[in-house]
């Protein structure tokens, strides 16, 4: 019942399959960033494994399946964060420098920051985690989402989701 409540409330707030997080070995060693993706709910969507350039994010046998990434094929592009619908897609680049990471994070809102922004960054529930920088904002093509850019402490990459532009 427990298990129940946590799912329906939308907060994802234990490994569960489809969220998937990259191996920690190649995760701290790979420049440019991995992916980390947030669906555990099997729904009828897949412009993350569509937009994928390198085939990271596996071929779905069906419509509903979770997402599952060969890690070994993902470059950080973030083409999947800018596509996915859910805002469920991040880049996590932990060769970024001494103790910190840069995040590239689906953001629909406005304002848009700028580089050299101080933003506020978010958890899963909205609450602030840390303080970050925006790096790089790409801009929208199409039906994609705004990407930015953000360096943040590195210890943080599995709590900041969002930014709050202040
Ligand atoms: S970051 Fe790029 S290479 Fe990695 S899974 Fe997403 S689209 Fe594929
Ligand atoms: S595109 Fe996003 S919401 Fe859709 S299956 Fe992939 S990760 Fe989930």
């Amino acid at each position: 019942m427990e298990a129940l409540k946590t799912f329906e409330s939308g907060v994802l707030t234990e490994e569960r399959p489809g969220a998937v997080k990259p191996p920690a070995d190649l995760w701290k060693r790979h420049k440019g960033g991995l992916v980390i993706v947030e669906c555990p709910q099997r729904i009828p969507c897949n412009p993350c494994n569509t937009s994928c350039p390198a085939g990271a994010i596996l071929d779905f046998n069906d419509i509903n399946d979770l997402p599952a990434i060969d890690y070994e094929k993902c470059t950080g592009c973030a083409l999947c964060v800018a596509k996915c619908p859910g805002l469920a897609c991040f880049v996590a680049d932990l060769t970024f420098g001494e103790g910190s990471a840069l995040m590239k994070l689906p953001y629909e809102m406005l304002p848009v920051p700028a580089k050299g922004d101080s933003v506020k960054c978010l958890g899963r529930t909205g609450e602030t985690v840390c303080d970050g920088r925006v790096e790089n904002v790409t801009e929208p093509h199409k039906d994609r989402t705004r990407v930015v850019h953000v360096s943040i402490p590195a210890d943080k990459v599995n709590d900041v989701r969002a930014i709050r532009v202040v």
